[in-house]
Formats: C-alpha cells, sequence, structure tokens
C-alpha cells in the first residue's frame, strides 16, 4: 500500500497544529481526492493565510470499522470528511445529523465537523448535474433518465434527477432487491414524474428513444467488466454519462463513442461533488475551486 494511504493506527500518536480533513473507503489507494483538495486548499492560502496549515489525508476503513472511524476522527478534531465506496450508505446509522438536502438521498458523502457530532450531506447529485451540465451541455430537468445502478451513487443520482424534474426516470438494476428500495425512495418524493424500474436481466429493448443514460454501477472499474447496458440494443440514446473516469473510456463509453452518441466520463463529477464539499467546510465557493480541482485531478491521472 503506498505510504500515504493511511489507517486507523496513524490516529493513535496524531496530532497537527492544522485543520485536516480526509476521505475514507475501501479500498482508497486509487483516490486523487487528496491531490485535488490539497491543490485548491494551496490556492485558497494565498488570500486566506488561515487555510495554509490545512491538509486533506486518505484513510482505508474496512466497512465493520466505520463507526469507530468516525468517532476517533471526530475525537481528533479532523474538520470534514469525504466518504467514498463503500460507506455512503453506512455512514447514515454514524452522524449526529443530515442536511435536509441530503435526506431524501438516504447516503451521505461529506461530513462537517460539528461540537455534538457529524453533520453529514450529500454532493454527488449536486457533482452530477454539474458535470453533465459541463460536459454534455445536458440538463437533467426535463430529460427523459435511464439511471443504471441502484447503490449509493445512484441514490444521490435518482433523488437529484427527481428533485431537479426530470419528465421521466427508469432505473435498470442487476440485483432486484437494491432496485427496490431504490424505487421506494424515489417514488417517496416523485410527485409527477414517470419512475419505473427494470431488473437487467429482465430488460426488454423499449427504453425510451433519447434518453440520457447514466452509469452509477461498478461495471467498468475493471478493463474486464461487461457493459452495464448495451447500447445497441435500445432506443438511441440522446447521450451517456458515465460515473466511473479511471479507466478513463469504460466499454459502455466506447461503445457510445463507436454509435455517435456524445459520451463523457465520470471525472467533471468528481471535480464539481468535491468542490461543493469544500465549499461545506471552507465556504470558498465551489465555482471558484472548481478549475483548480480539474487541473489537479487531470495531472493526478496522468
Ligand atoms: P455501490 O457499491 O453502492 O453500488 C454499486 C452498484 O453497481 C450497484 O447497483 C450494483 O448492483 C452495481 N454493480 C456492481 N457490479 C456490477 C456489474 N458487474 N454489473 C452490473 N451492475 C453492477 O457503489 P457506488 O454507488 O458508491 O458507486 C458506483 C460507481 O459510481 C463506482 O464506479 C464509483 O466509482 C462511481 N462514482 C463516481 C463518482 C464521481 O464523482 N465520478 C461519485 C460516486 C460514485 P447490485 O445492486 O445488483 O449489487
Amino acid at each position: 500500500m503506498s505510504p500515504d494511504v493511511l489507517t486507523l493506527q496513524n490516529l493513535e500518536a496524531w496530532s497537527r497544529a492544522g485543520a485536516s480533513l480526509a476521505v475514507l473507503g475501501h479500498p482508497i489507494e486509487h483516490s486523487i481526492s487528496p491531490a485535488m483538495h490539497n491543490a485548491a486548499l494551496r490556492h485558497l492560502a494565498a488570500t486566506r493565510p488561515e487555510l495554509g496549515s490545512w491538509q486533506y489525508f486518505r484513510f482505508d476503513v474496512e466497512p465493520a470499522s466505520l463507526p469507530e472511524a468516525l468517532e476517533r476522527l471526530h475525537q481528533k478534531g479532523f474538520r470534514g470528511l469525504n466518504l467514498t465506496v463503500p460507506h455512503k450508505i453506512l455512514a447514515l446509522d454514524c452522524v449526529a445529523s443530515i442536511d435536509e438536502a441530503a435526506r431524501p438521498c438516504g447516503a451521505v458523502n461529506t461530513l462537517l465537523w460539528q461540537e455534538r457530532g457529524w453533520r453529514g450531506f450529500n454532493t454527488d447529485g449536486y457533482g452530477l448535474a454539474a458535470g453533465i451540465r459541463d460536459t454534455l451541455h445536458c440538463e437533467l430537468a426535463g430529460a427523459k433518465i435511464v439511471l443504471l445502478g441502484a447503490g449509493g451513487a445512484a441514490r444521490g443520482a435518482a433523488v437529484e434527477c427527481v428533485q431537479r424534474g426530470c419528465a421521466s426516470l427508469t432505473i435498470i438494476n442487476r440485483s432486484r432487491e437494491s432496485l427496490d428500495a431504490l424505487l421506494a425512495l424515489v417514488r417517496s418524493i416523485g410527485g409527477a414524474v414517470a419512475i419505473r424500474g427494470v431488473v437487467a436481466a429482465e430488460m426488454t429493448p423499449e427504453i425510451t428513444a433519447g434518453a440520457l443514460v447514466i452509469n452509477a454501477t461498478s461495471a467498468g472499474l475493471r478493463s474486464t467488466d461487461a457493459m452495464p447496458l448495451n447500447l445497441a440494443q435500445v432506443n438511441r440514446p440522446a447521450a451517456v454519462f458515465d460515473m466511473i473516469y479511471n479507466p478513463p473510456r469504460t466499454a459502455l463509453l466506447r461503445e457510445a463513442d463507436r454509435l455517435g452518441i456524445p459520451a463523457a466520463n465520470g471525472l467533471s463529477m468528481l471535480v464539481h461533488q468535491g468542490a461543493k464539499a469544500l465549499e461545506i467546510w471552507t465556504a470558498a465557493p465551489a465555482h471558484v475551486t472548481a478549475p483548480l480541482m480539474d487541473a489537479a485531478a487531470r495531472a493526478a491521472l496522468r
């Protein structure tokens, strides 16, 4: 493991003068969040010297250790945390309070230190909407959405699509259990949006034409992964957005390229959700730090 991947053992002798931030995940070795956040903090420190001593770390934390990790990081005074796979849903049971906008998602990706415990936020939906706007020039409002997946990231995405007034939402997932849980969640806030769910293996090729396809599954993280949806089998999508950014071109995106469908990976989403988290911790506007994080992320991936 890389020496800058920390574990709970590193907390035993932890003492820093400046504020500490961190991302927790398992695995975490691939995370470029420290590069993004530390670059933005260095830039902000030029006009806000108090941020000069802030630093962002990454911790490998297994799911069973998450409650203990969150308690110890709170005791050590970490100012803020990001949560990635597989902690976003698990953390709900460990927060003292939850931001109103994050409540319907049933998942949190950003925690803010408060005296009586962590306050949970979800910036994934914001990151998704901003990323899709930047890369595909599409708005979620009024769009026919086909969402692949029903895990933590799909929850934030589905809630954002519904809250922004998408025209329809079709959720396709491998297993029925998590699909049904997500359908129940979005139907409780769905209002007039037409919502339906399909188990991937039972899918028939009757998907609405001109949909924006969003991949929120982890299928594609490994180069051997099959596509979570065969684009050639469905009505011509308007565009494809894959939340995965490493590898930069998954099989799904390569297929979209081959079919001439506009397609983008999830790097822009990563950047915008990160910039929004930093805004929660420092009050630095997300639109100011996003370009800095984007440059740092691209450099880290190179
Ligand atoms: P979860 O583990 O919570 O959910 C994984 C989802 O992927 C589930 O719906 C699961 O289906 C499905 N899935 C897993 N493997 C396969 C497969 N081989 N074929 C089809 N479906 C599969 O993960 P998250 O929701 O937190 O993350 C999902 C993806 O989104 C990850 O790749 C992550 O890196 C990416 N992401 C990117 C972000 C960004 O900023 N760009 C932000 C957040 C996430 P089932 O329910 O059947 O198990």
